[in-house]
């Protein structure tokens, strides 16, 4: 189970951006077609999230067919290390260490600061 997921609030606790909050906009595991093994293997290097309204870089985007709607230089998020995020709890506003615990036989992330139910 993951500890931070699409729609989650969370805080940069390090690099350029730091102290910055925004929503989740997409998690990129770090799974791959493994070189020698058959089936897949773990990288965790590229365990990576994407924030809306951070760590934003210009793109020069080429317009190649039709479909391509937006050309020029366009503004994009560009996805940071997992490691490097927080889940900010939406019970008492800070970023916080994530735990799991059960509601019936659910598993539920919880905030290990105050114990409150996160999903
Ligand atoms: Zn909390």
């Amino acid at each position: 189970m993951q500890k931070i997921k699409v729609g989650d609030l969370v805080q940069v606790i390090s690099g350029n951006e730091k102290g910055a909050r925004g929503e989740v906009k997409e998690v990129i595991r770090g799974w791959r077609v493994g070189r020698f093994k058959a089936g897949r293997t773990r990288n965790p290097n590229a365990d990576r999230v994407v924030i809306t309204g951070v760590n934003i870089r210009k793109k020069h985007q080429r317009p190649v067919s039709q479909t391509r709607t937006q050309t020029g230089i366009i503004e994009m998020e560009a996805p940071i290390h997992i490691s490097n995020v927080m889940l900010v709890c939406p019970t008492c506003k800070e970023a916080v260490r994530v735990g799991f615990g059960f509601e019936g036989d659910k598993k539920v992330r919880v905030c290990k600061r105050c114990g409150a139910n996160i999903d």
